[in-house]
């Protein structure tokens, strides 16, 4: 085939013209390198790439595999042997990870290839990248907007067609609102479904693992792949993993889908909310039956997240304190002032801001008040979505409130960057499974931005949710544009 078409192929389709012999491994990889040289300068969604290593990997690969011969790129807090793993902080510069993340190895085991490291929020926190101690990841529909975020180079790359597939990470929203913003699909599994042994960990109680990729049935074969119980992770669950990919049959004939009406607010961009209801009634169309939900306490969910997630955050971000790897602080004297001085120097403002947050939340005299009291209406909340699983199969919202914003839009103001992720944050409280995917298009200032369909499923129930993403996908055709 000619390789000029190659970087546009889905994951499904180029691991047939592999298993076909119409391509080798080695070809796949050098047009990748190519694309994401021509590429890649104007996006800056990679922060490295190993490609000796992934040549190497292409000559040695097993196309018969599930995942033979595929290169995936990966953000920059998932552990590969003998990659650098910086969270794009310079807390962890020169730091090379000793091992494979479990995903990693089964994604391995399974024939991928994993090569590149991807942008991201520094550890992963925020929702423009623009956090990334390494220059902010652009938005390839417009270079004056952002990635959205914290996984930006993992939607960017994929919307840029410099990968076929990416993995990130959603604490609150981090694989599915950079997805929304890039106009390609991202997957957060339910809590405990993928291992997060390897997984720098940003709140361990909400982090999930998760693919990018151009389309619903890519995003089966890869979470089939990484799914299950794994020894070195006690949060994952020994549940049988289905066969995702085989289950998309494109039938939701009879399913409920909800539409939660606190989701459905005031400030909501009028093109999002066209969009997402247009999408409602092709649902209709399709068979599906809509029915109007509530999810009460979901004002709660930002404030809970901030509270949760950054006392989690202090505590997680206590073992970079510069002793036995990554950046140290010169001139010191003594002990703490060796401590101070390399956190002072090695983690950026927002990841600061989050640590004091969190130690204040943890404090004796405020932890009642703060930690006890979010903890309890975080069970609220889980129970809301509890209650409307009861009477529908998934949930069906807007993404983000609004597509791609302005780089440096939001960037002095952290409470309107933190709302960027309020139809986001509350799934991850409840440990559910969510994915969005393209809805259509926004025009602003005259250029076309990405419109997010979320879809929200109960836990564990990911075969349906991607089923009912997947009937949506085969029937329009949003998944197929691409920037140009
Ligand atoms: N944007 C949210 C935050 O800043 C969520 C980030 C994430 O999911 N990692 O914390």
């Amino acid at each position: 085939m000619d390789t000029a078409d190659l970087p546009f192929l889905t994951v499904t389709e180029l691991q047939r013209r592999l298993r076909a012999r119409e391509l080798t491994p080695r070809e796949v990889v050098d047009t990748l390198a190519a694309r994401i040289e021509a590429v890649d300068p104007a996006i800056h969604a990679y922060l490295s790439t190993d490609l000796d290593q992934a040549r190497r990997d292409a000559d040695a690969a097993d196309v018969s595999l599930p995942l033979g011969g595929v290169p995936i790129a990966i953000k920059d807090v998932i552990s590969v042997a003998g990659q650098p793993c910086g969270c794009a902080s310079h807390i962890l510069d020169g730091y090379v990870a000793p091992y494979d993340a479990t995903c990693i190895a089964r994604l391995r085991a399974a024939g991928a290839i994993p090569f590149g490291r991807l942008n991201m929020d520094e550890f992963a926190m925020g929702s423009s990248t623009e956090n990334s101690s390494k220059g902010a990841t652009l938005n390839p529909w417009d270079t004056t907007r952002v990635p959205g975020g914290s996984s930006g180079g993992s939607a960017a790359s994929v919307a840029a067609r410099t990968a076929f597939a990416s993995l990130g990470t959603d604490t609150g929203g981090s694989i599915r609102q950079p997805a929304a913003l890039c106009g390609v699909v991202g997957l957060k599994p339910s809590y405990g479904r993928i291992s997060r042994y390897g997984l720098v960990a940003f709140a361990s109680s909400l982090d999930q693992v998760g693919p990018f990729t151009k389309t619903v049935e890519d995003a089966a074969r890869l979470l089939g792949v990484m799914s299950g119980l794994d020894p070195h992770d006690s949060t994952t669950l020994d549940a049988p993993v289905p066969d995702y990919a085989a289950l998309l049959t494109g039938d939701i004939k009879g399913l409920k889908l909800g539409l939660p009406k606190e989701y459905f607010i005031s400030g909501i961009d009028p093109q999002v909310e066209a969009a997402v209801r247009a999408a409602v009634d092709h649902y209709t169309k399709l068979g599906a039956e809509i029915v109007e939900v509530s999810l009460p306490h979901t004002e709660y969910a930002v404030a809970v997240y901030y509270i949760v997630a950054t006392a989690e955050a202090s505590a997680n971000l206590a073992r970079f304190d510069g002793v036995r790897y990554g950046h140290r602080a010169r001139d010191t004297s003594g002990l703490l002032d060796f401590y101070g001085k390399t956190r002072a120097e090695g983690f950026g403002p927002e990841v600061k801001r989050r640590i004091i947050l969190g130690t204040y939340v943890l404090s004796s005299g405020y932890h009642d008040a703060y930690y006890l009291q979010a903890q309890k209406v975080r069970t609220l909340i889980r129970k809301d979505f509890e209650d409307a699983f009861q009477t529908v199969d998934a949930l069906i919202c807007p993404t983000s409130p609004v597509p791609a914003f302005k780089l440096g839009e939001h960037t002095q103001n952290p409470l309107a960057m933190y709302l960027q992720d309020i139809f986001t944050i509350a799934a991850n409280l409840a440990g559910v499974c969510g994915v969005s995917l393209p809805c259509g298009f926004a025009q602003v200032d005259g250029k076309d931005l990405p419109i997010g369909l979320q879809l929200l499923g109960p836990s564990f129930d990911e075969a349906r949710l991607l089923q009912i993403a997947h009937a949506y996908e085969q029937t329009t055709d949003w998944h197929t544009r691409r920037p140009s």
